[in-house]
């Protein structure tokens, strides 16, 4: 074990939740040797899943009881209810609170108490991902931040974690929870997830009304754009480059930016001014109040696009695509951020 693992060697660890993130976690800090137990509602989806995989399972209340970290891994928007009513009332002093994400505390939602660390490591990928990546023994980057340190050990307990999980083996870079925060509501909605699924709806459909066929339309602008973005991610847009032909290059430099113009980047400002003034965060804490009234309805639109439907079919004439998927947990790799 490396010398920041020691600072949690006798740490008791709850975590809070089994999705995405928290099933990851539990599971690789157990196996780097630390000590685990995983907070659920009883009955709730998660609580069988992680008693069948030989986990320690308590309601959120008594999980926090006798922890030294409490690392907060359930959906955002439940995790004020679950501060007020399991974690405040029953963490330690001097007990380590750790978020995945910044949202709930820069933005106010959570006031965490005085007596406590409160620490941030976000995995800059989703959780099947930091499973898998561990797995083979390599590990997904990771981000680390303090926002309080009242043990004087707040950051080697946040670099311990991420030792954990398998960050260190990759790459640790220090931020605060303004820029975590920000920065990946930022990439979400304008890149990964809002900008990236919009461009290809959009793509789809030109073709389409245009008169081609649809599993052609399909290929050409969500099929393969998996192969674009493996390059990227191995060498940047220079890799990229490098394997695409001439006149693939040519119509890039010329199209490109007429697709995604100044008038993109500019809105793309006023998204991240939305984040950064917290009018995302009212919208969205206002829409899960009512109940998600909107959310269901972009969802359902999403789920019923063409390319989807189109997708379906194709997909399932491709069955090698989900055997190559990455599928070491039970979990799809449906998440970022
Ligand atoms: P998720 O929706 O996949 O899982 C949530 C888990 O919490 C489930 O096990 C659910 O049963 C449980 N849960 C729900 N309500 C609960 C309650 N009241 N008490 C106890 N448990 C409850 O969530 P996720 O996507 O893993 O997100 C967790 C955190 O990680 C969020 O802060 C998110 O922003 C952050 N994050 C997620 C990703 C990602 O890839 N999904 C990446 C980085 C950071
Ligand atoms: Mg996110």
């Amino acid at each position: 074990m490396s010398t920041t693992n020691d600072t949690l060697a006798k740490a008791r660890i709850a975590v809070l939740g089994y999705g995405s993130q928290g099933r990851a976690h539990a599971l690789n800090l157990r196996d780097s040797g630390l000590d685990v137990v995983v907070g659920l509602r009883k009955g709730g989806p998660s609580w069988e899943k992680a008693r069948a995989e030989g986990f320690n399972v308590a309601e959120p209340a008594e999980a926090v009881k006798g922890a030294d970290l409490v690392a907060v891994l359930t959906p955002d928007m439940v995790q004020p209810a679950l501060y007020r009513d399991a974690i405040a009332p029953n963490i330690k002093p001097g007990a380590a609170l750790l978020f995945a994400h910044g949202f709930n505390v820069h933005f106010g939602q959570i006031g965490p108490r005085q007596d406590v660390d409160v620490i941030l490591v976000a995995p800059k990928g989703p959780g099947a991902l930091v499973r898998r990546e561990y797995e083979i023994g390599r590990g997904v980057p990771c981000i680390w931040a303090v926002h309080q340190d009242v043990s004087g050990q707040a950051e080697a307990k946040a670099k311990a974690y991420a030792d954990g999980i398998g960050g260190g083996r990759a790459l640790l870079i220090k931020t605060d929870f303004k820029e975590e925060t920000e920065t990946d509501l930022f990439g979400e909605q304008a890149v990964l997830c809002g900008g990236a699924s919009s461009l290809v709806q959009a793509g789809f459909e030109t073709l389409v009304e245009a008169g081609y066929q649809p599993e052609i339309a399909y290929y050409e602008v969500l099929h393969e754009l998996k192969l674009i973005v493996d390059l990227f991610y191995e060498g940047g847009i220079t890799r990229m480059l490098e394997f695409v032909s001439e006149t693939a290059q040519y119509g890039d430099y010329v199209s490109g930016p007429r697709v995604i113009d100044a008038g993109v980047k500019a809105r793309m400002k006023e998204v991240l001014k939305d984040i950064q003034d917290g009018t995302f965060a009212k919208n969205w804490i206002a829409e899960y109040q009512a109940g998600l009234p909107n959310y269901k309805q972009y969802k359902q639109a999403d789920l019923e696009h063409p390319v989807e439907q189109v997708g379906k079919r194709l997909r399932a004439r491709m069955p090698w695509l989900q055997a190559a998927a990455p599928q070491p947990s039970a979990e799809p790799l449906k998440k970022v951020g």
